[in-house]
């Protein structure tokens, strides 16, 4: 692989070299102190920034719980939903796009659950979402950044449906948390996901969750998947440790990436993703391409990456030579997923861009259209 080979999948994202450094130290036990120290090194990062995710760099969070778990972010969405509802529940899952969809799959594994559907890249209609989550509604599921329509969703809205109902509030943030604004309390949020090689820069592998303390006593660990067991998790991450073997390497990463990410802040952070995605978007327009979806005034698009509607001789079946052309130049960006493959590009800025890799990212695009 060429060294300036650039990345502009929405995950995994490029990483930095000391991260890819980090994982080729000699090898220790997960329960040496070793490991605990880089897990505790790795936690205190991630807690900084589950827990001031705003353009102040405030606090949001009045009390809670970073954890690792050896799997990536759809492992965190299951442990979730099965921990607060295991033994049967009702669950309502707001489905915009492909993750949402995910989610309300998952929740089908482990409870009678309502979906409260909208085409993809349709915006949230919370009036929808408040018809459907009731009383006997036990966890609501939303995803923040809709990856597969670059759609940013009204978390702090639906939060506040689920708050009124006294539902529990899972939040899959994958692709927003480390680039993005997330506020755990005023948003209503009692369980946040991340993936490791999205924002946060670090390579695939792991997820992290911030588990706030006052979900804690509705967890109940036993019904969920063996693996799962938050309460185990949280137990053992008090200690920073994992209940079973961790992902020593990988911990590392992430560790550095995160102590990157609180070097940088998250104020300027969250900063320069809006200015990068807001450049993606500007160069693409200038070219005479239009964003995917179309938005009214009360839908946002996503600070993280950005989705642009293939013009017509790169749709549909020309669309995997434009890709390959944009590749040629050592450049990888994505199709659009399920039915939407054929009909959009998807760019991301998650992680560590600079101003240069994302004036190449428009430059190579523009040069594979004219090809
Ligand atoms: N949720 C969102 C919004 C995502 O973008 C992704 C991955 O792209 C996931 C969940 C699931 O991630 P993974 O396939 O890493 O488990």
């Amino acid at each position: 692989m060429r060294e300036d080979f650039l990345l502009l999948n929405p995950g995994p994202v490029p990483v930095a070299r000391e991260v890819r450094e980090a994982m080729s130290e000699p090898m220790v036990s997960h329960r040496s102190a070793e490991f605990e120290a880089v897990y505790e090194r790795a936690q205190d990062h991630l807690d900084y920034v589950f827990e001031h995710s705003t353009p102040s760099g405030d606090s949001t969070s009045s009390g809670g719980t970073s954890l690792m778990l050896n799997g990536t972010a759809t492992m965190g969405m299951e442990a979730a939903v099965a921990n607060l509802v295991g033994d049967g529940g009702e669950v309502v899952s707001v489905v915009n796009g492909k993750f949402g969809r995910r989610f309300a799959r998952i929740a089908d594994r482990y409870a009678d659950t309502t979906r409260v559907e909208f085409d993809w890249g349709e915006p949230v209609d919370v009036d929808a979402v408040a018809d459907a989550v009731g009383p006997e509604t036990d966890v609501v599921t939303m995803v923040h950044n809709e990856t597969s329509t670059g759609l940013l969703n009204p978390v702090e809205d639906v939060g506040e449906v689920a708050g009124d109902a006294d539902a529990r509030y899972v939040v899959d943030g994958v692709t927003s948390i480390g680039g993005d604004e997330l506020r755990i309390d005023d948003w209503g949020v009692d369980v946040a996901i991340t993936d490791a090689q999205k924002a946060l820069a670090a390579p695939p592998g792991l997820s992290a969750m911030y588990v706030t303390d006052d979900v804690k006593p509705d967890l109940d660990g036993e019904a969920a998947p063996f693996y799962e067991d938050l309460d185990w998790h949280l137990r053992k991450a008090d200690s920073h440790q994992t209940p079973f073997t961790s992902a020593v390497p990988l911990f590392r990463a992430l560790a550095e990436a995160a102590a990157r990410i609180r070097e940088e802040g998250m104020p300027d952070r969250i900063a320069r993703h809006r200015e990068q995605s807001a450049a993606f978007r500007a160069g693409f327009h200038e070219m005479g391409l239009e964003s995917f979806p179309e938005l009214n005034e009360t839908a946002e698009y996503s600070n993280t990456l950005t989705a642009i509607r293939l013009p017509a001789g790169a749709r549909g079946d020309d669309a995997a030579a434009f890709m390959d052309a944009v590749n040629a130049r050592g450049v990888s960006i994505s199709g659009g997923q399920a039915h939407l493959g054929g009909d959009i590009f998807r760019v991301s800025n998650m992680g560590q861009l600079t101003s240069q890799q994302v004036l190449r990212g428009i430059r190579t695009v523009g040069e594979a259209f004219r090809e």
